[in-house]
């Protein structure tokens, strides 16, 4: 039986588990297909893959991409990308070049209400510097007593209208497309249901989505409720794009669901490795 797993983190981006624990995971849980996907980053792939080969799990090479798409941001997954594909390199070196200085950024922001010490404490909850991001002020915050865990730190601390945010310009949609997409990859939408996007501006994004080459989006996602799974399965058909899953794993304890742990995609969806060889 198949058990597809299209999305997860590593330590190379905000995850807790090293490519080699992350897929060796994925394999005690009887994953047969898994995509690993950190965030502006692709140097763990090549540490997975091997592992997972190894194991017998189909390796698809992965990242999620963070966009600026009118003043908000969204996630880009990239599915089968090439990562010797130099476009796809140099982009994702100028997503990643910003994330040092927006640290400094936030560790100012929660200084003005008494948090000190956020940055370095940042940093130690992270892999790699260049990919330092919010998931690692929340450990931090967590390990301080500021909130119970880093779920609850995203309510309170780190996003819009709280302490410790700080507005980011990430690439844009057209761009991010246009590297997975030349590197022979599948561009899809990461968790829609999380960017609260009305009715009209979703039909915008995907819209404009489809028209940049995009094809596929997420349907089930530890970010939607079994509501949401439904709703965007509809949305992806009416658009005539294909339906991914993904845990977004992040470590144990960290995430909603575990790797290989995800309900089936609702009838009628396209599944994105639909013209996948080995998957059939
Ligand atoms: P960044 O790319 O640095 O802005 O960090 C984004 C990451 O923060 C996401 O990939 C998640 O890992 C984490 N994150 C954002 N919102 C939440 C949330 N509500 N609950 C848990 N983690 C979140
Ligand atoms: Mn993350
Ligand atoms: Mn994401
Ligand atoms: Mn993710």
């Amino acid at each position: 039986m198949l058990n597809i797993d299209l999305h997860c983190h590593s330590t190379i981006s905000d995850g807790l588990l090293t490519p080699t624990q992350l897929v060796e995971r994925a394999a005690s849980r009887g994953v047969t297909t898994l995509a690993l996907t950190d965030h502006d980053d692709i140097a763990g792939l090549a540490e997975a893959r091997k592992i997972a080969e190894s194991k017998n799990i189909t390796f698809i090479n992965g990242v999620e991409i963070s966009v600026s798409w009118r003043s908000r941001t969204l996630h880009i997954v990239g599915l089968n990308i090439d990562p010797e594909y130099t476009p796809l390199i140099t982009g994702l070196a100028t997503v990643r070049a910003g994330r040092m200085q927006r640290a400094e950024n936030i560790a100012a922001e929660l200084a003005k209400i008494g948090i000190h010490g956020s940055l370095e404490g940042a940093y130690a909850h992270a892999g790699e510097r260049r990919l330092i991001g919010r998931t690692h002020f929340a450990r931090f915050l967590v390990e301080k007593g500021y909130a119970k865990n880093v779920k609850s730190v995203f309510k309170k601390y780190l996003i819009k209208g709280k302490p410790g945010y700080t507005p980011h310009e990430w690439v844009t949609l057209s761009d991010a497309i246009n590297w997975i997409q030349g590197s022979g990859g599948l561009a899809v939408i990461a968790h829609p249901g999380r960017y609260n996007l009305g009715k009209n501006v979703l039909n915008d994004l995907l819209h404009e989505f489809s028209a940049l080459g995009g094809s596929a989006m997420e349907v089930i996602t530890a970010s939607h409720t079994a509501q949401q799974a439904k709703d965007f399965a509809k949305h992806a058909q009416n658009m005539c794009l294909m339906a991914s899953c993904g845990s977004d794993f992040h470590g144990p304890g960290e995430s909603y669901y575990d790797l290989g742990q995800l309900p089936e995609l609702p009838p009628g969806c396209k599944p994105v490795w639909h013209d996948w060889k080995n998957n059939a």
